[in-house]
């Protein structure tokens, strides 16, 4: 399915014309417009996804596969330290385009950039209830 008013869908068809990386039938790796670090790039699915509750677990498997290979290909190019993978999911967590993409974002030694934030204490009773009704659920 492509949606009409999707920027990402004209992307992944070559209706907006992208750095790509990589293409094939079903997925587009492409460098983001506005990059975190050298090599900041997404993997879209062709298919429109608006994100992680919609996309289809075949699809969303074969797409982390293909971002093993992309990862190696980053380090080997472009001799980065580290990765971080970073998908968002509603305005709330960030997402901006709602077509689900996958970021890479190769780190550096000093390259300045911080993704920690503050943690809670557990509580192991409220977790143990959570995880069981989960588990109904998945
Ligand atoms: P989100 O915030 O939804 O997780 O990430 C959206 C990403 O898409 C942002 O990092 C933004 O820079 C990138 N982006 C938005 N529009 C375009 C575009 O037209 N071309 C490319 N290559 N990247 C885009
Ligand atoms: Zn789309």
């Amino acid at each position: 399915m492509v949606k009409d008013d999707c920027i990402f869908c004209k992307l992944a068809h070559g209706e907006i014309p992208s750095t790509t990386i990589y293409e094939d039938e079903s997925f587009r790796v492409y460098f983001d417009i506005a990059p975190a670090t050298k090599g900041h790039c997404l993997i879209i699915p062709k298919e429109h996804y608006a994100d992680i509750f919609e996309i289809d677990p075949k699809t969303a498997g074969k797409l982390f596969e293909l971002a093993t290979a992309v990862a190696k290909g980053l380090k080997k190019v472009l001799g980065c330290d580290g990765m971080n993978i970073m998908q968002n999911n509603g305005s709330i967590a960030g997402q901006t385009v709602f077509h689900f993409h996958l970021h890479l974002i190769p780190r550096y030694e000093g390259d300045g950039i911080d993704f920690h934030y503050a943690h809670s204490e557990a509580n192991m009773e409220e977790l143990a209830q959570i995880a069981k009704e989960i588990r109904a659920n998945i």
